[in-house]
């Protein structure tokens, strides 16, 4: 499949151009396309992208946006489900290509929807880490806080590669590293493999380990705020958790302490 060169797709006034593509494994990738000038975001958001279906129509998926607001260009990061209507197409894409964009950002892992705090908690599974690798290159994030945790969950090491990566290029990005200095901590766990971590995110919390391990306190609401994007069973388990520690969940119209977004539907 040619996805860029179909007369069709040229004429669609929502198409980026694939600008570059990386492949982390066999089940993950990453892409950048160009942004479209009058696209306005806030990191953290997601906007719908896609390709057409080779009946001429749109098949379009929920993206979080990975890079930041700043950014002249657009980072995706993503699954490749095998039968998956749209990602058994878009793991092929090459640069030249073009694919679909819907610029109506939105979301709820913005810093709008919390309250200020001291902390800021990054608990994700999975490709949940994609608003994450854009909040961790915001420099707001790191005006807003004193410390930033990315707690990020996979069944093997190979799927931590692109977070972990994104956290290794921190400390040495023109624009934050220096605020980044002593503020970040990293926290990987993998469900499936030996790992310095090893099992869910969720029973570290729960057990106190992620604390002891990074020489943080417990949660609290005064200090503490929390987002949150995984699977439906991450989602709710860190959802319970944040309330047991006396949390409330924030929204863009009414800020909290913690927010929640899925990394997909099940
Ligand atoms: C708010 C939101 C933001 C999203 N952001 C991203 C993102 O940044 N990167 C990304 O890869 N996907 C993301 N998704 C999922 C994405 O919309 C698509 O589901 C995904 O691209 C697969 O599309 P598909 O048509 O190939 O398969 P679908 O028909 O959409 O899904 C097929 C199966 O794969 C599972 N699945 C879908 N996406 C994932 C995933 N990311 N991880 C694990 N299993 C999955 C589904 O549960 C389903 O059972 C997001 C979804 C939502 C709701």
């Amino acid at each position: 499949m040619n996805v860029q060169t179909t007369p069709a797709a040229r004429t669609l006034p929502d198409a980026q151009t694939v600008t570059s593509v990386h492949h982390w494994s066999d089940t993950l990738f990453s892409f950048r396309v160009t942004r479209p000038r009058s696209l306005r975001f806030r990191s953290g958001e997601f906007v719908m992208i896609g390709l057409l279906k080779d009946d001429g129509k749109p098949l379009l998926r929920a993206y979080s946006i990975a890079s930041p607001s700043w950014d002249d260009e657009l980072e995706f990061y993503s699954i490749k489900v095998p039968e998956g209507p749209l990602t058994s197409r878009l793991q092929r894409i090459a640069p030249g290509d073009e694919v679909m964009l819907r610029p109506k950002p939105v979301g709820t892992l913005v810093h709008d929807a919390l309250l200020p705090g001291r902390r800021l908690w990054l608990v994700c599974t999975g490709t949940g880490v994609a608003p994450f690798a854009s909040l961790l290159r915001d420099p707001e994030t790191w005006e807003r806080y004193d410390e930033v945790i990315l707690a990020h969950t996979c069944r093997s090491n190979a799927e931590l590669a692109y977070g972990a990566a994104i956290v290794a290029a921190l400390p040495e990005d023109p624009l934050i590293g220096e605020m980044v200095s002593g503020k970040l901590h990293y926290y990987p766990t993998t469900t499936r493999e030996p790992s310095q971590y090893e099992g869910r995110i969720s029973d570290h919390i729960r057990s106190g380990q992620v604390f002891r391990s990074l020489g943080l306190p417990e949660w609290t609401p005064e200090d503490d705020r929390v987002m949150v994007c995984g699977n439906l069973a991450l989602n709710k388990d860190i959802m319970q958790l944040c309330e047991t520690a006396g949390l409330q969940e924030g929204a863009n119209s009414a800020p909290a302490q913690f927010v929640v977004e899925k990394a997909f539907l099940d």
